[in-house]
């Protein structure tokens, strides 16, 4: 396998990170995973957009332009002749003896890999299982930081009780999933949390809400409680790889008759209407 190292193409087995990359030690870092559809990359434009914006948060500065780093991805799905997958990107502050300020004159750490994978179809098709969880991550979800911890332990938790996501909560008001955003529709209205530090801005939750807007769905950025979301008529989620996926199910509770809704299913169609004309499949 071909990887992207700082912005060399190299074999996966000759790369070598530091033991005092900050992005090791500290989670000093942030990342993104784009989907590739038929060798090409979905919402590159947006993913690279909010890598930017991430990485000024923390104050990283990414040491390639927008447009060569486009480039780079690119000639690394071609590379890989990679079709379906998708490519996981991250950078890091860099490598400095050990304090957690903020060390002068480092350079970041870029890595760039692609990984092969079908579309989650028998997800989409028949929808997924969840469970309620607390939100313990901290109070800047807006930044696709390193440090998953947080999410890791509230997806293990869904994962050993057969489930595929957890719908995190704040004191019973539903912020996202561990690795999505979360919807609901009732009385043909769909809602979801604004876009503040509780939530990172989805560029998949962004194509959701035009699509919503294409099939005449109207949208409400306000937040469920986990007991309305119960009596929601759909529940749903989207990300890049899980795309636009029905929740038949939380904590064993159906979902209306427990089978994916008509208005999630309208909605699935101008997705993979959105897909086929952005990569001409
Ligand atoms: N929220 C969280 C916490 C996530 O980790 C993700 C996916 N990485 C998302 C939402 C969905 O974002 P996107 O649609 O950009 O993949």
């Amino acid at each position: 396998r071909t990887i992207l190292l700082n912005n060399q193409m190299i074999q996966a087995e000759d790369a070598h990170i530091h033991i005092e990359d900050r992005g090791f030690q500290f989670g000093d870092g942030i990342y993104e995973v784009i989907k590739v559809y038929n060798g090409s990359l979905f919402t590159i434009k947006e993913h690279i957009d909010r890598f930017y914006t991430c990485a000024e948060k923390l104050q990283i500065v990414i040491p390639y332009t927008k447009d060569l780093l486009h480039k780079m991805l690119y000639d690394l799905v071609e590379e890989n002749e990679l079709e379906v997958g998708h490519v996981y990107m991250q950078i890091t502050r860099g490598v400095a003896s050990r304090t957690h300020f903020f060390p002068s004159d480092v350079a970041p750490t870029f890595v760039a890999y692609t990984q092969q994978g079908d579309r989650p179809l028998q997800n989409l098709q028949r929808g997924v299982r969840t469970i309620f969880d607390e939100d313990i991550r901290w109070l800047r979800c807006d930044i696709k930081s390193l440090n998953l911890l947080g999410a890791v332990l509230s997806k293990q938790k869904a994962h050993e009780q057969g489930c595929y996501e957890a719908i995190l909560h704040r004191d019973g008001v539903i912020t996202e999933g561990s690795s999505s955003n979360i919807f609901g529709i009732k009385d043909g209205v769909l809602y979801t949390h604004p876009v503040n530090n509780y939530i990172l801005n989805g560029i998949t939750r962004h194509v959701l809400l035009q699509c919503c807007e294409e099939i005449g769905l109207p949208v409400v950025e306000e937040a469920m409680t986990c007991e309305r979301a119960l009596e929601m008529d759909e529940l749903l989620l989207t990300s890049t790889t899980s795309e636009v996926t029905p929740i038949i199910e939380v904590d064993c509770h159906p979902i209306a008759d427990g089978l994916p809704g008509e208005w999630t299913r309208r909605l699935q169609q101008a997705f993979e209407l959105k897909v086929k004309t952005a990569v001409m499949m």
